[in-house]
C-alpha cells in the first residue's frame, strides 16, 4: 500500500480529508485526501502497481466487458459517436489527416478503429494481453501492442497521445506525464477524458438520497481523482498549453446504469437529471486537449 501525504502537483503536505468523497465511495478504512490549493484528491492509502495488478485480475475486466447486453451494445454505439467527434476535433487542431496517434489503454480497439477510418495513423497499446488478442482477431489492419505504458518504447514519436479514462489509474502521475512527454513530438497534442468524480450531479444526488456506490472495483480502482482545476494546473505546470476543456455528460444518459440501482427507476429519473447536469455544467466527464509547448 502507498501512503501518500504530499500533493503530486504542488508538493505540499496535506492532511485535509474529504468526507463527502469518502461517503460516495462507501469507504471504511481508506480516506480521501485533498490538496485544497490544487483541488487534487487521492485515495489514502492506495494500492501499489503490483497490488493493482492482482486487484484487476480478479474479475475487473469481466465486470466491465463480459456479456453482450442491450446496454453494452448501445454504449458501444455511443462510444463510437463521441470518439469520432473527438477525432474530428484532433484533425481540426492538427490541421492534417495522417497524424500519428498513440492510444494508451486501447481496450477492444474502438477508438483506434475510428481513428484509422477517419484517416489518422494509430497505434494502440493495452496492458491486457487478452484484449489485444481480441483486437488482432477482429481487425487485421490495426497496429496494437500488449504492454504497460512504461514498458512501451518506440523509435518515432507521436503527433498525438490519447487516453480515454486511463490517466486516473496511474499510481504515479508525475512519471506518467513525463513518459507522455517523452513520446510526443514538440507541439504534440495530449487528448484525455477523465471522470469528473465527486463534482458531477450523480454523486451529489447519491449524497442527498444516501445511496453510496456498492462496487469495490469502482471505489478502489482510481488512486487519484482529477478535477477540471487540478488537471489544468498539473498540465500547465508541466509544459502543456491547455487548448480546450469540456465538462460534459454523454448523451447516452439513459443507457449506463450503475449496477446498484433499479434499472427502470434509474432511467426515468436520469433524463431530467442529465438535463440538469448539462445546465449546471456538472457532467460526469472531463475532456481535455493540451499541446506540448
Ligand atoms: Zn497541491
Amino acid at each position: 500500500m502507498i501512503y501518500l501525504r504530499k500533493c503530486v502537483i504542488c508538493g505540499n503536505e496535506t492532511s485535509s480529508e474529504d468526507n463527502f468523497a469518502k461517503y460516495i465511495l462507501n469507504l471504511e478504512k481508506e480516506k480521501i485526501l485533498v490538496c485544497k490549493a490544487c483541488d487534487l484528491r487521492w485515495l489514502y492509502p492506495f494500492m501499489s502497481d503490483d497490488e493493482y495488478k492482482n486487484f484487476y485480475s480478479q474479475g475487473y475486466f469481466d465486470e466491465l466487458y463480459s456479456g453482450e447486453t442491450f446496454d453494452k451494445r448501445l454504449s458501444a454505439i455511443s462510444d463510437e459517436f463521441y470518439f469520432k467527434r473527438r477525432i474530428r476535433n484532433i484533425i481540426k487542431i492538427k490541421q492534417r489527416r495522417k497524424a500519428s496517434i498513440l492510444d494508451v489503454g486501447c481496450g477492444y480497439g474502438l477508438f483506434i478503429r475510428c481513428a484509422k477510418d477517419l484517416g489518422l495513423n494509430p497505434v494502440g497499446i493495452d496492458i491486457s494481453e487478452y484484449v489485444i488478442s481480441k483486437v488482432r482477431a477482429k481487425y487485421d489492419d490495426l497496429n496494437v501492442v500488449a504492454c504497460s505504458f512504461f514498458d512501451f518504447h518506440t523509435e518515432t514519436k507521436f503527433d498525438v497521445i490519447h487516453m480515454n479514462h486511463v490517466f486516473e489509474h496511474f499510481t504515479d502521475p508525475v512519471r506518467a506525464l513525463s513518459k507522455i512527454k517523452s513520446l510526443l513530438n514538440q507541439g504534440g497534442l495530449l487528448v484525455m477524458e477523465i471522470p469528473n468524480q465527486f463534482k458531477n450531479i450523480y454523486d451529489i444526488l447519491r449524497y442527498i438520497i444516501k445511496v453510496p456506490v456498492q462496487s469495490k472495483f469502482f471505489s478502489l480502482q482510481h488512486p487519484f481523482f482529477w478535477s477540471e482545476k487540478s488537471i489544468k494546473k498539473f498540465l500547465s505546470d508541466n509544459g502543456f498549453e491547455i487548448l480546450k476543456v469540456k465538462v460534459y455528460d454523454r448523451k447516452d444518459f439513459w443507457i449506463r446504469k450503475p449496477g446498484d440501482f433499479d434499472g427502470f427507476i434509474f432511467r426515468v429519473v436520469k433524463l431530467p437529471v442529465a438535463l440538469l447536469a448539462y445546465i449546471l455544467g456538472r457532467g460526469a466527464n472531463i475532456e481535455i486537449f493540451a499541446e506540448l509547448k
